[in-house]
């Protein structure tokens, strides 16, 4: 198994840290519920390519997804077999516009708003800045190698694990 995949491995087995990760997205959907900002939940940003957004996700997030995806054997087949499945860049957990992973969906899914404006913006965009800091902190803490992974570079560490287990 390659470092990353180990990294990942790690990050999900570690409950104190998956219980960590956890808590910050409370924290962090309740806060963006203060936000006067609105989803019309139509999945355009869930289509990467399309709407010329990455979204990055580091170790702890993926093992977290991972952790809960493990739990969820109908959510498995969704992930991408290989690279041809990933060639449209869509996330494979959007399902008739909505995302079917809401509850280990990563920080970025969480704190964008394609439609948020102003201070609002700002503010999101400072969210994200801190809780992503908070998260490169808990790698240290728990000694989990940070790695910040394109989407597509993280569904296919998944891909190795429904393929392994
Ligand atoms: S943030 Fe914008 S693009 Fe993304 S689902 Fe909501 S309305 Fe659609
Ligand atoms: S995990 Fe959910 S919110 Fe995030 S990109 Fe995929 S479908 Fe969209």
């Amino acid at each position: 198994m390659d470092t990353l995949l180990k990294d990942i491995t790690k990050a999900a087995s570690d409950g104190k840290l998956c219980g960590v990760v956890a808590e910050m997205y409370r924290e962090l959907d309740e806060q963006v519920r203060g936000l006067e900002v609105i989803c019309r939940r139509c999945g355009k940003c869930c289509r990467f390519g399309e709407f010329g957004q990455e979204l990055l996700a580091s170790t702890a997030e993926v093992g977290y997804l991972w952790a809960w995806l493990r739990k969820q054997a109908s959510k498995l087949k969704k992930v991408p077999a290989g690279k041809s499945e990933w060639s449209h860049k869509v996330c494979p957990f959007l399902e008739d516009e909505s995302c079917t992973a809401r509850e280990a969906r990563a920080l970025g899914c969480r704190a964008f708003f394609c439609q948020a404006e102003g201070s609002d913006k700002e503010r999101m965009e400072n969210m994200y800045e801190a809780f992503h800091k908070r998260i490169v902190e808990l790698h240290k803490q728990r000694d989990v190698s940070y790695h910040y992974l394109g989407w597509g570079e993280a569904m296919s560490a998944v891909r190795s694990f429904v393929d392994g287990s």
